[in-house]
């Protein structure tokens, strides 16, 4: 089967020439730039500097910008397929926002609701908290690789990366940093973000092992907060479940993640299906092995989670003890950036190490001064995470939009 998405897609964003106003205040919020057009003139993106991430059009008081990669059908037509098993793949952040759609408090956590309904609607899980665990796992071992090399002097026999190391899990920031800051991508982990990862991982060993399908009737959705994860999961870099295939014998494109729903898309799908999510019956499927994960791959979706989540890991295998408390510290002058220190003993050698690391969301305001210090080789930090959206992937462009705007 072919992915809907196997075209990359360089902009999911466009603003609807009849709606718009030309208010400026997509351009306040777009942190690339991207919007084109004067003051009181309909406005246009130039995809070429998009990074689809979407804060336009949460921001729109017209709603002017739309998303405008819509599966929700095609979605649907692979659930009544019965010779299809439907995969979803579903983010932190969805779970405390799909509520809203259907009239519950903003921020309410219905995470068993949500397997309820993605039960009912026909959906296999396979939980994205699972595989942020996973990139947990892989960002903080490469992290620990650069410490013992580079800051306690230990040889390496592999090719390492740059300090500071930079998070990879935001598509968005991925592009920004592609378009804006090459000379930083040596920085950025090697990690996949946990959607790529589930992908990868439900194509080839969920469906061996778990739900005992072959990959070609296999049909993964992502389920996330974010526009840019439609453009991530177009990337043609994303072929992991192919060239496993191919060393069993098939030949099939097989896409990592076939096509991705935002958290909005998935409302309208449940809507479409009439599943009621207020009164759905809740659902755990304990017995799944991809629907287990740490509290570290819950807190992925706030501003912070991921480094902290990463930097646990190091510090239990660098000192053989757990990490007591992390506490940020708000950096002077630098509003929405915070940092804290950690001093670390190796186990191994005894040698002592204070690693710094620091947390940015927001890239239009708050990211770049980060940015600017590392391309100079000036930076202070050992890692830094970056979100593109202001306050982490709760506030994501494909989050339910607040009638009201949002404060940022
Ligand atoms: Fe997407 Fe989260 Fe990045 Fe926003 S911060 S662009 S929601 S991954």
């Amino acid at each position: 089967m072919k992915g809907f998405q196997e075209q990359e897609v360089t902009s999911v964003i466009e603003i609807d020439r009849k709606v718009c106003k030309g208010c400026d205040s997509c351009k306040s919020f777009c942190p690339a730039d991207a919007i084109q057009g004067k003051y009181g003139a309909v406005h246009s993106i130039d995809s070429e500097k998009c990074i689809s991430c979407g804060q336009c059009l949460v921001n729109c008081p017209f709603g002017a910008p739309k998303d405008k990669v819509d599966v929700v059908d095609k979605v649907i037509e692979q659930l009544k397929n019965k010779k299809i098993t439907v995969v979803g793949t579903m983010a932190p952040s969805v779970r405390v926002a799909i509520g809203e759609e259907f009239g519950m408090e903003p921020g309410s956590l219905v995470t068993e609701k949500l397997y309820g309904a993605l039960k009912q609607a026909g959906f296999k899980i396979l939980d994205t908290n699972f595989t942020a665990d996973q990139t947990i796992m892989e960002e903080g071992m490469e992290l620990i690789a650069k410490i013992r090399h580079f800051a306690l002097g230990e040889p390496s026999e592999h090719h390492l990366g740059p300090l500071p190391q930079f998070t990879s899990c935001c598509p968005a920031w991925v592009r920004y940093a592609e378009l804006n800051y090459p000379e930083l991508l040596p920085n950025m982990s090697s990690a996949k973000s946990p959607m790529m990862m589930a992908g990868a991982l439900g194509k080839t060993y969920g469906a061996k092992e778990v739900w005992k399908v072959n990959p070609e009737d296999m049909f993964m959705v992502g389920i996330m907060p974010c526009t840019a994860k439609k453009f991530e999961a177009s990337r043609p870099e994303f072929t992991s479940a192919a060239r496993y295939w191919q060393t069993q014998g098939r030949s099939g494109s097989y896409p990592d993640i076939d096509v991705v729903l935002t958290t909005r898309d998935l409302a309208r799908l449940f809507k479409k299906l009439n599943i009621d999510f207020k009164s759905v019956p809740e659902f755990t499927d304990q017995d799944n092995p991809l629907a287990q994960y740490s509290g570290a791959g819950t807190i992925f979706g706030n501003t912070g989670g991921v480094m902290e989540a990463a930097l646990r890991t190091a510090y239990f295998v660098i000192t053989g003890k757990e990490l007591d408390v992390l506490e940020f510290q708000p950096v002077r002058g630098l509003k929405g950036v915070k940092e804290a220190s950690v001093t670390m003993k190796d186990v191994k050698t005894g040698k002592e190490v204070t690693l710094k690391v620091a947390v940015a969301h927001g890239i239009k305001t708050n990211v770049k001064p980060l940015l600017d210090e590392a391309k100079a080789g000036k930076s202070p930090y050992h890692f830094i995470e970056v979100m593109n959206c202001p306050g982490g992937c709760v506030n994501g462009g494909g989050q339910p939009i607040n009638p009201m705007g949002t404060s940022w």
